[in-house]
């Protein structure tokens, strides 16, 4: 078990700071004493244990995603170890088990799976100079102040973006990481995942083309081409798990065509095949991108990533809001993978992806909630909400049902990672579940259909969440983590980076 008592120190003095002077002049015996007497010796760590069952039971209503979409009232799930054994009715399901947890007042459904973030960005919300501005200067304004980042800095961040992410159901995330500066490698958002307990596909982003070179970062933020690809495949050999139930992947995923060179696109592609891990990056973003698209490749974004060999079932492409019909016949044809983000197309006034004509050609979408800085919330089921509202603004009112867009958040994102042990409840599957309660004010007059209510209206903060079998948010506390203290930690840092 990690070591408490640092942790304990800093949220002790964050509620009582007139302790202080007092705890700095105490020898380390009283000192001990003295925290302990305030704060006990309880743990907050609450480690998964293979082979012990967990029943949860009693549920108004279990959304399993199956292969069938059954909805199961009065439904129950039967865990051992990270593994679902069971989804049904009482009578279909054991009732014994090492620990039960009735759900009455609850709907339950698969984990959400986020496809696309930068965490750090949790750092830099709403910074004045980049809240009213489109993609391209939205970057420039901020480009200076990620130069600052620290390791610590990427850390405190993860961490405060998967709590987030954690407390709004989501199970599964992706974390598109492209500045290096000031020693930050990737092993610092891997750790902070292993801490907070989360499945986690880790892509190995970056940028190489400097305005110098025509591209649109500075040149002092971009890393060699050659460390890149030298540095992507030691965290694959590091780091990836190729097996059925892994919790760290990695991926493959330069910046964006207007931050890498085309050479670095083909190496990337080329690595992420030799070792079978995938590959991601923004595409078809909004119409500067369309632009610098034409004008320094002479193609669109989707004739260049065909040129490029970057489509495929082990592909993603973050946005895709103006992907033309070639793209969308391109995609649906080569199992390319599209992660939707609504909240930041409507944040930077992007546009509206066409999910619906998507869907409609057979692509398998996911949702991303996309960087802190350009949304700037980490909350997957507040995503989901925005997927539909978004679809019919652009669509018209049948453009996304609610079921559809839950559908896209779990089994769409599962695709998208290439994973199929995750985004259903289901026998053989990983046991990665969120379960919100339906007695809240949110959702206060909405019980004739509550898998509807939880879209359509607002259910607040998960009762739990469980990943790999392990309650990682239980009566709406996440418990792998102290978030007061997290909280504490990156506003100070937070401030440092924007005003220092
Ligand atoms: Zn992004």
């Amino acid at each position: 078990m990690k070591d408490q008592k640092p942790d304990q120190l800093r949220r002790l003095l964050v509620k009582a700071p007139l302790l202080v002077p007092l705890l700095t002049t105490l020898p380390a015996a009283a000192k001990e004493k003295l925290l302990s007497s305030f704060i006990g010796n309880q743990s907050t760590d609450t480690p998964p244990i293979a082979g012990k069952t967990l029943l949860l039971k009693n549920a108004d209503v279990v959304v399993t995603m199956d292969k069938d979409r059954r909805e199961i009232k009065q439904g129950c799930i039967f865990i051992k170890g990270n593994t679902i054994v069971a989804v049904g009715t009482e009578s279909e399901v054991p009732q014994t088990a090492d620990r039960v947890i009735d759900l009455k007042g609850h709907i339950v459904i698969p984990g959400l799976i986020n496809t696309h973030h930068h965490m750090y960005q949790t750092l830099t919300r709403v910074v004045p100079a980049a809240q009213d501005v489109e993609l391209f200067n939205w970057l420039t304004a901020l480009y200076p102040t990620w130069e600052k980042l620290t390791p610590e800095m990427m850390k405190v961040a993860t961490k405060t973006a998967m709590a987030e992410l954690m407390l709004s159901g989501c199970t599964t995330s992706s974390d598109h990481q492209y500045v290096y500066p000031n020693g930050i490698r990737l092993e610092h958002s891997i750790e902070a995942a292993q801490e907070m307990g989360m499945r986690f596909h880790a892509c190995r982003g970056s940028m190489s083309l400097g305005k110098k070179q025509g591209g649109l970062p500075p040149d002092s933020i971009v890393e060699d081409e050659k460390f890149i690809l030298k540095d992507t495949q030691r965290v694959i050999e590091q780091f990836h798990d190729a097996e059925r139930g892994a919790m760290i992947r990695i991926v493959v995923a330069p910046c964006s065509p207007f931050s890498v060179s085309e050479g670095l696109m083909r190496d990337s592609a080329k690595l992420a095949r030799a070792h079978g891990v995938s590959l991601h990056t923004h595409l078809a973003e909004n119409i500067s991108d369309i632009n610098f698209s034409k004008k320094t490749f002479n193609k669109t974004p989707a004739q260049y990533v065909e040129d490029l060999e970057w489509v495929g079932h082990d592909v993603w492409h973050a946005h895709c809001v103006k992907l033309d019909d070639y793209g969308i016949k391109l995609f649906a044809r080569t199992g390319t993978g599209v992660a939707y983000c609504p909240c930041s197309n409507m944040r930077l006034g992007s546009g509206i992806a066409p999910v619906r004509h998507m869907l409609d050609a057979g692509i398998q979408v996911g949702l991303g909630v996309d960087g802190s800085a350009s949304n700037d919330s980490s909350d997957m089921m507040a995503e989901v909400r925005q997927a539909l509202l978004l679809q019919r603004v652009g669509f018209g009112p049948e453009a996304l049902t609610s079921r559809e867009a839950l559908e896209i958040a779990t089994l769409g994102g599962a695709k998208n990672l290439n994973r199929d042990d995750i985004g259903a409840l289901a026998p053989g599957m990983m046991a990665d579940i969120a379960v919100f309660s339906l007695e809240g004010i949110g959702l206060a007059g909405a019980q004739h259909d509550p898998v509807s209510a939880l879209v359509f209206c607002n259910p607040g903060k998960v009762a739990y969440n469980i990943i790999n079998g392990r309650i990682v948010v239980e009566d709406g506390k996440v418990t792998t983590v102290d978030v007061p203290v997290i909280i504490e930690q990156h506003n100070r840092l937070s401030y440092q980076l924007v005003e220092g």
